[in-house]
C-alpha cells in the first residue's frame, strides 16, 4: 500500500518538494536550491544547542584546567605549560561560537561552516592530551575527550551527515598521525585500544545520524509541501486566493514604502459557461489550465504574482509597473491568447477570449479598494463587448502611487 507521503509526492510532482520526495535522497543530498534551504533550517534548529554546547565546552574545559593546575602545579611545570596552552586553544572555539551567534548575527552562517573544523581542532587536542597520559600516567588516560567530540560532530551541531562524517574521520586520522609521531612502539600498541574505541563511536554515530537526518529531511520536505499546498491552487499550480490576498497586502505596503507603482489586473474568461456546457466540465478544466500557463509567463519578475482567484477568474499583480506598462502587458496577453487560437464552441471560427480589468494603486487606497477598482474595470470590459482590457478611471489620471 502506498503511504500518504508517496501519494502527496505523486500529486505534487510539479513542485520541487514533490520531485525530491519521488526521486529520493538516500545519499542525504537534495537538489542545490533545496539543499541550501534545508541547511538554513537545520542551522536555525540547532542554534540553541550550539550555544549551550559552547557554554558547556567552556565550563568543562575550564574545570579541567583548574583541576589540572591543582594536580600538576608543583610536579611537572613543562607539561602544565603545554597543557594550559592546549586547554585555552580548546576554549577559543566555544568563545567564538558564542559571540558570533549572540552578537554578530550577520556572520552566523560563517560560524556554522566553521563548526566542523572547530570540532576537529578540539577533538585532536583532546586526543593529544590523552596520549600524554597514555604514555606517562596510564591510569589518567580515559579516552573520553576525542570520543565525545566524535559523537558531538554527529549530533547537536546542526551540520549535515557528510560534514559530521568528515570531521569525525578527521579526528580519528589526525589522532593516528599524532600517535605515530609521538608515541613509542610499545605505547602505540596500547594506543590501538583508543583507536578501536573511536572507530566504534564513529560507526555508531554515523548509523544513528544517518537514520536521524533521513527522517529530518523527509519531515522537512513534507512540511514544505504542506505549506506549498496551503498557498497554491491544486489544479493550476498558481497562487490561490488566500496567498494572493496576503501578497496583495504585503506588496501594497512595499509599494508605498518604496514609492513604486503597483498594478493589479483581474481576468475573467469570456463565455466560459457555454464552453463548459458544450464541451463538458473536464474540457473547461483543461482550458483553465491552458490559460494559467499562459498567464504565468507574464509574471516575469521575482515580485510579480499570478493567481487563480476564482473558478475562471485570475489576477496578476505587477510591482514597479506603471499604467502604460500595465496596459501594454494587458494588450500583449490578449494577443498571446488570440495567437493560441483555442476554438470556442459558441460559433464557428470563434476562439477563447478573456476580459481584463486594470487598476493602479492610488494613495490611501486599501487592498480591498484596489481590488474593487480592478473588478469594476473588468465589468466595464465585459460591458464594452469582452476580449479587451479597461483601465480603471482613477488610474488613467496618472496620479498613481
Ligand atoms: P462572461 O463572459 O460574462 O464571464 O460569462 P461566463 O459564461 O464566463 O460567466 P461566468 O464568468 O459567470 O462563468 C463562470 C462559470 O465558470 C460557471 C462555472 O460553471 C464555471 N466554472 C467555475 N469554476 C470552474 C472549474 O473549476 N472548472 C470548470 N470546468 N468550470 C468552472
Ligand atoms: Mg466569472
Ligand atoms: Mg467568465
Amino acid at each position: 500500500m502506498r503511504t500518504i507521503e508517496q501519494q502527496s509526492a505523486e500529486d505534487y510532482r510539479d513542485t520541487l518538494y514533490g520531485q525530491q520526495l519521488l526521486k529520493g535522497f538516500g545519499r542525504l543530498l537534495f537538489v542545490p536550491e533545496l539543499e541550501r534551504e534545508f541547511r538554513r533550517y537545520l542551522d536555525r534548529q540547532a542554534r540553541l544547542a550550539q550555544q549551550l554546547g559552547a557554554c558547556l565546552l567552556i565550563l568543562v574545559v575550564g574545570g579541567y584546567l583548574y583541576v589540572e593546575h591543582r594536580l600538576f602545579g608543583h610536579l611537572d611545570s613543562e607539561w602544565l605549560y603545554e597543557l594550559t596552552l592546549l586547554r585555552l586553544l580548546q576554549i577559543i572555539p566555544g568563545l567564538v561560537v558564542l559571540s558570533i551567534t549572540l552578537f554578530f548575527k550577520q556572520v552566523r552562517d560563517i560560524a556554522s561552516r566553521m563548526l566542523p573544523l572547530f570540532v576537529v581542532m578540539i577533538g585532536v587536542i583532546a586526543a593529544r592530551i590523552d596520549m600524554h597520559y597514555e604514555a606517562t600516567q596510564p591510569e589518567m588516560a580515559f579516552r573520553y575527550g576525542a570520543g565525545l567530540l566524535i559523537i558531538c560532530s554527529f549530533f547537536f551541531l546542526g551540520v549535515t551527515f557528510w560534514r559530521a562524517m568528515a570531521s569525525a574521520v578527521a579526528i580519528v586520522l589526525l589522532d593516528l598521525l599524532i600517535a605515530f609521531m609521538i608515541l613509542s612502539p610499545s605505547e602505540l600498541q596500547v594506543h590501538w585500544f583508543s583507536v578501536s574505541y573511536y572507530l566504534v563511536l564513529l560507526v555508531l554515530g554515523a548509523i544513528s545520524r544517518y537514520a536521524h537526518e533521513y527522517s529530518e529531511r523527509e519531515q522537512f520536505l513534507i512540511r514544505k509541501l504542506l505549506g506549498w499546498v496551503a498557498q497554491h491552487d491544486a489544479m493550476t499550480g498558481l497562487a490561490n486566493r488566500r496567498s494572493f490576498d496576503t501578497s496583495l497586502q504585503q506588496m501594497l505596503l512595499q509599494a508605498r514604502r518604496d514609492r513604486q507603482p503597483l498594478a493589479l489586473m483581474l481576468f475573467d474568461l469570456d463565455n466560459f459557461k457555454s464552453y463548459n456546457d458544450s464541451l463538458g466540465h473536464p474540457a473547461g478544466d483543461v482550458l483553465i489550465k491552458e490559460f494559467s500557463m499562459l498567464l504565468d509567463r507574464f509574471a516575469r519578475r521575482p515580485l510579480d504574482l499570478a493567481a487563480r482567484v476564482g473558478g475562471e477568474e485570475f489576477a496578476l499583480l505587477l510591482f514597479d509597473c506603471d499604467a502604460d506598462s500595465a496596459e501594454e502587458i494587458a494588450g500583449k496577453l490578449l494577443t498571446a491568447l488570440a495567437e493560441r487560437a483555442l476554438p470556442h464552441p459558441a460559433a464557428r471560427g470563434s476562439h477563447v477570449t478573456v476580459s481584463i480589468g486594470v487598476a493602479m494603486l492610488q494613495p490611501e487606497q486599501t487592498a480591498a479598494q484596489l481590488y474593487q477598482a480592478a473588478d469594476a474595470a473588468l465589468y466595464e470590459a465585459k460591458q464594452a463587448g469582452k476580449n479587451r482590457y479597461e483601465l480603471s478611471p482613477r488610474s488613467q489620471r496618472g496620479d498613481e502611487r
